[in-house]
């Protein structure tokens, strides 16, 4: 019998079998009626997701694709930016901007940091800018931040704001309207349950009037050209038609589930795996606090190499986690806990780090921390 795989990261996540039904039927031809009405409906959910008026794009590719998007239809050459960082992905906006020869004015913290809004609004104070970019929920840490303070210093500064919500979109609270969002970036591989490919952007008025001006070259990721084809339900280009029908699926069933109990949903998971780390005596990475409901993250025990650690627990019990990435590489492996997940995923992936952690020779706490999670998603309601 093949094993039995455990797909457990932040990203991609585990696809619900109705999304992959929907996946498998038959390949529809883009401009005909059967896709088109996929399509409208598709958005309709989408906009209802990112809690929006605004028209939400979509786009085959991934999630960097999207956030380059951002950084073509806002900026021209010379434009200055101001990038807030504190991970792996934060930093991809500022390689982003300078890619496209943006002045990119970068307010780095040490990964894992919670970014201050204040340290923000000093520097555009010091140094206007057409737009600051920011991560909602830093993948690369397991750290989520409060995107309201930064879109309201960005616009209390002339500035749009740009959020990176790929991980975060569908797992913990996203307004995009009410809290003043620009432009939101996310994907569908992630808390919205669909394999990878499809890449999407919500833009503000604000957003397109900048877009209008701005000169950096763009062709497939022009936002106009996608809205003009979106408008009339005939995109510009093929879309991943099958992935469409896919997320249209999982939207409906996120939607069914109702946005506020995912969001509980989330925090609960991230209360379960908290405490069973903590349980083997493990010591968290990420925040320790109810904002942590994406992926959580700690640190391998004294002698450990993270890395080693989710490769054996890949070959040997099939359970994939994420390793760190860049300067974390070795020292913290994340557990994802986003989209198609219950709590018994949770405590497949702890009862698997703990025989891994004990294989590797590891000081561990044997046989409770299954039991620890399982009474943290249970005990206290959100
Ligand atoms: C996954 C992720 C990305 C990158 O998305 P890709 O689809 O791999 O391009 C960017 N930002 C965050 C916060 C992510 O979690």
């Amino acid at each position: 019998m093949p094993e039995k795989r455990y797909l457990m990261t932040p990203g991609p996540t585990p696809a619900p079998p109705e999304v992959l039904a929907a996946i498998a039927q038959p390949v529809v031809h883009h401009r005909g009626p059967d896709f088109k009405q996929l399509y409208a409906e598709c958005l309709e959910r989408l906009r209802q997701v990112f809690r929006t008026e605004s028209e939400v794009l979509l786009f085959g590719g991934s999630g960097t694709g999207t956030m380059e998007s951002a950084v073509a239809n806002l900026c021209s050459p010379g434009d200055r930016v101001l990038v807030v960082s504190a991970g792996y992905f934060g930093e991809r906006w500022a390689s982003i901007a300078d890619a496209y020869g943006a002045d990119v004015d970068h307010l780095r913290y040490v990964w894992g940091e919670i970014p201050s809004a204040e340290d923000a609004a000093a520097r555009l104070a010091e140094r206007e800018a057409v737009a600051l970019f920011f991560t909602h929920s830093e993948t690369s840490t397991g750290v989520v931040s409060d995107p309201q303070p930064f879109a309201q210093l960005a616009r209390e500064a002339g500035a749009l704001s740009v959020v990176d919500a790929i991980s975060s979109l569908g797992a913990v609270p996203l307004e995009t309207d009410a809290w003043g969002l620009d432009v939101v970036a996310s994907g569908a591989q992630k808390a919205l349950m669909t394999p990878p490919g499809i890449a999407l952007a919500s833009v503000s008025p604000a957003a397109w009037e900048r877009s209008a001006i701005a000169t950096s070259p763009r062709f497939y990721f022009d936002w106009e050209r996608t809205r003009k084809g979106q408008a009339t339900l005939d995109a510009p280009v093929t879309p991943p038609v099958s992935l469409v029908a896919g997320l249209n699926v999982a939207l409906g069933m996120l939607l069914d589930e109702g946005l506020e109990a995912a969001f509980e949903r989330h925090v609960r998971l991230g209360r379960a795996c908290r405490e069973g780390l903590k349980a083997m005596g493990l010591e968290l990475f990420s925040p320790d606090d109810d904002s942590s409901a994406v992926v959580t993250a700690a640190r391998a025990p004294e002698g450990v190499d993270s890395g080693e650690l989710v490769l054996l627990l890949r070959d040997r019990h099939g359970v994939t986690l994420a390793p760190g990435q860049g300067e974390l590489k070795g020292k913290i492996f994340r557990i994802g806990h986003i989209g198609y997940y219950d709590v018994f995923d949770i405590t497949t992936a702890l009862a698997a780090v703990e025989l891994a952690l004990i294989e590797l020779g590891a000081d561990v706490e044997r046989g409770t921390a299954v039991t620890r999670a399982l009474e943290a998603f249970e005990r206290t309601p959100v």
